[in-house]
């Protein structure tokens, strides 16, 4: 199993130092991740370092084409109520 950058990756190089397996390369556009060293961090965290240090969200997603870091979890705003929150601190 392995985790995927996908195109809104803005090339940070964040995840690049954090992976435990080597597995994250510079490529054109951007970043991947060479599945067959991709371990999803497991016996080394319990959760994918990648994921956990990304700026983007929903830039790392899993095997299952699920985000590992799905709007939100950043911020810890739900999306549902992200308008109203921009809004709020846009007023201020
Ligand atoms: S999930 Fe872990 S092993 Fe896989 S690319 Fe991300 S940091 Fe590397
Ligand atoms: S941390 Fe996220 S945005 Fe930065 S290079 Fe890795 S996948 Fe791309």
């Amino acid at each position: 199993m392995s985790l995927a950058i996908v195109d809104s990756c803005v090339n940070c190089w964040a995840c690049y130092d954090v992976c435990p397996s080597d597995a994250i390369y510079q490529s054109s556009p951007h970043f991947l991740i060479d599945t067959k060293k991709c371990t999803e961090c497991e016996g080394d965290y319990a959760h994918p370092q990648c994921a956990s240090i990304c700026p983007i969200e929903q830039a790392i997603l899993d095997a299952s084409g699920m985000p590992v870091n799905p709007y939100g979890s950043l911020t810890g705003i739900p999306p549902e109520l992200l308008e109203d929150a921009m809004q709020e601190i846009q007023s201020r």
